[in-house]
């Protein structure tokens, strides 16, 4: 049987330590995981090096972090940090990689968010690729007037079964990571770009992951707003 193929499209490096990886590591040697990551997250400086370098950096950290989850399949789709927009050039870019990669089930951040009760949550690559990955699955990626030059790169349309969203108000889906929560602390400590500054990350992760496990029962866990698509 074949696997299940995973896309997991986010805007920056990070980003899907944070979301999701907890979740990747229990599923990453009973499917085929791709991890598309938007920008190189080259704004993100408290490193003082200059952009070529934070590049360079933030690759190689996302990699060693997908390496630790099981992960070997990483993208980087080279917007600019910061500024990426959703116009028909990043809905191309979007509709692309998904009929290349084919996936079934596809995981990004929720455009359904507008509380704006937090700064990190709302940063505007967040909204942007939300909604741009959203608007590129429908109607884009199943329908060959979308983009027609792809039909002659052999990217055929393609339907996906699943999306998940992370960072929602209404999630509906709960994954218990209290297994691989290590694996997800180790993964997220990959990006010492990022926190090797913060004071005490391991207790905040634990903290965090706890808080959404717990009207579950679960003792770490990861949360979802799961869409399936029609069939
Ligand atoms: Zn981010």
């Amino acid at each position: 049987m074949t696997k299940e193929k995973v896309l997991v499209i986010v805007p920056h490096p990070d980003d899907v330590d944070f979301a999701c990886s907890g979740t990747m590591a229990l599923w990453s040697k009973k499917k085929e995981i791709s991890y598309v990551i938007t920008t190189n997250g080259e704004k993100g400086n408290h490193i003082g090096k200059n952009k070529e370098e934070i590049i360079k950096i933030r690759e190689k950290e996302q990699k060693e972090a997908a390496k630790t989850i099981g992960v070997k399949d990483v993208i980087f789709l080279g917007e600019k940090d910061g500024e990426v927009e959703n116009t028909k050039e990043l809905r191309e870019k979007f509709v692309r990689i998904i009929r290349k990669k084919k996936p079934d089930i596809i995981f990004t951040f929720d455009p359904a968010n507008n509380k704006f009760d937090s700064v990190f949550k709302y940063h505007p690559d967040h909204r942007t690729v939300a909604l741009g990955v959203y608007d590129a699955i429908y109607p884009a990626i199943g329908n060959e007037h979308f983009f027609p030059h792809l039909i002659d790169e052999g990217l055929r349309p393609h339907e996906i079964k699943e999306i998940y969203f992370y960072g929602g108000e209404n999630p509906n889906t709960w994954m218990d990571i209290s297994s691989v929560i290590g694996k997800k602390i180790e993964a997220l400590s990959c990006h010492k770009s990022q926190v090797s500054h913060r004071k005490n990350f391991e207790e905040f992760l634990k903290a965090r992951y706890a808080e959404i496990g717990k009207e579950k029962g679960m003792k770490y866990a990861e949360s979802f707003r799961k869409l399936e698509m029609p069939q």
